[in-house]
């Protein structure tokens, strides 16, 4: 159990110096095979009777460290690494659905998950339905007898609407649900899951937990009896194991977590806090500011409100697509968590495979911006929003007045 900060922890947990070098930043590991004494050890280690690594489809030692560091931060019995946050998420949810079952999923999802269920899923004669998880009763109501699992993402991906995962998880828990979390905007840093019931959380590490913008990855974590289960009957079957090069550099982003982690905060509100009173901006999202529907289950859930701000133009797809067009310093892109502030149009980017209509019901409108708030002068993102808002509003007044 922790004595320490996690601000502490998060460098110092897991990773020690190595006994045999003493180098203080580890190793990197990228052996294939691993030799046994006799076929006894061997057997049992491929048993899971030992905590050895024995062939790297299933794991090496680097990939092992990451693995236990982020168990330690999520404060979970076992993690496994994988190939991509996809990777992550459909293992995830293949650990506890099988043919014939039912999942219920929140409104607005990351676009590949909602992809990976609406198109691959089905497939395996696996069903789901989408519900608004801030309504309890609505949950409850959409629970079918063959519903095994309760999907959900907080903040969620783009309408930034916080759901509460205690209450979540105990109404699943009473009816027999699963409860998966994909915890990649906040971090274990800034929130933690399983602490609050959830029975695996889910990440892409490509995001915040590497931070550099230079590694795809996943990580999932739960008890050890489901993150076996995946190792061996999921991830290893379908190939999608990490490799040591990728879980050392994610080693090394996670040392800088907490204070990335801070700046992303920082930057975010006060991005939020400007566009806020920008005339030209007719809605801001974003857990830290007073007027957001859930701003008190945010304060008491998370510990830091995240990097991710999203807003709408008073305008329509074309004033959207304008507005990034402008931008200098920030850059059009579809990842978040980077140290350079990304932003995105999720209509006609991230978002784009779900159908306009369901994306409206999403709360995906035509001229919602996403903007992830990277580890630049504050001053300088929000000079740089402001001169393209300046340009946009301009133009747009030039035609209004030309169309008079
Ligand atoms: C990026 C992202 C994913 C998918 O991760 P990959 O590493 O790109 O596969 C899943 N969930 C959220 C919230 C994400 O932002």
């Amino acid at each position: 159990m922790r004595t320490r900060s996690l601000e502490t922890e998060i460098i110092h947990a897991i990773t020690k110096p190595d006994e045999k070098t003493r180098a203080v930043s580890p190793s990197i590991v990228p052996a294939v095979a691993y030799a046994f004494t006799d076929v006894e050890s061997a057997i049992d280690t491929v048993m899971g009777k030992t905590n050895d690594v024995y062939y790297g489809r299933y794991g090496n030692p680097t990939i092992k460290l990451l693995e236990e560091k982020i168990a330690f931060l999520e404060q979970g019995e076992e993690a496994l690494a994988l190939s991509s946050g996809m990777a992550a998420i459909s293992n995830a949810l293949l650990c506890y659905l099988t043919s014939g079952d039912h999942v219920l999923v929140t409104k607005d999802i990351y676009g590949g998950t909602h992809h990976f269920l609406t198109v691959l899923a089905p497939r395996f004669g696996i069903e789901f339905d989408f519900v608004d998880c801030t309504d309890l009763e609505a949950v409850a109501a959409s629970i079918k007898s063959n519903t095994k699992v309760l999907y959900i993402e907080t903040p969620s991906n783009p309408s930034l609407t916080i759901l509460d995962i205690k209450a979540l998880s105990k109404l699943a828990h009473e009816q027999g649900l699963a409860v998966i979390v994909d915890n990649t905007f906040m971090t274990p840093l800034l929130q933690r899951p399983l602490d609050l019931g959830a029975d695996l959380v889910v990440h892409s590490a490509t995001k915040y937990i590497n931070g550099h913008g230079d590694v795809i990855a996943g990580l999932v974590v739960g008890n050890k009896r489901d993150i076996s289960f995946i190792r061996k009957n999921l991830m290893g079957d379908l190939g999608q194991n990490l490799n040591a090069w990728e879980a050392y550099m994610i080693l090394r982003g996670i040392k800088t977590m907490a204070i990335r982690m801070k700046k992303h905060n920082e930057n975010a509100l006060a991005i939020a806090e400007f566009l806020n009173e920008h005339p030209f901006i007719s809605k801001v999202n974003y857990p830290g500011l007073i007027s957001h529907p859930q701003y008190e289950l945010a304060q008491t859930q998370m510990e830091g409100m995240g990097g991710i701000v999203t807003f709408e133009l008073k305008g329509d797809f074309d004033t959207a697509k304008r507005f990034l067009n402008q931008l200098e310093l920030a850059m059009i892109s579809f990842s978040l968590g980077d140290p350079e502030t990304l932003v995105q149009h999720p209509a006609s980017m991230t978002h784009a495979s779900i159908p306009k209509s369901e994306r409206e019901k999403f709360g995906i409108s035509d001229g919602l911006i996403r903007l992830s708030a990277g580890l630049e002068n504050a001053d300088d993102i929000i000079e740089d929003l402001k001169n393209s808002l300046l340009i946009v509003s301009n133009e747009l007044q030039k035609e209004l007045s030309y169309s008079i």
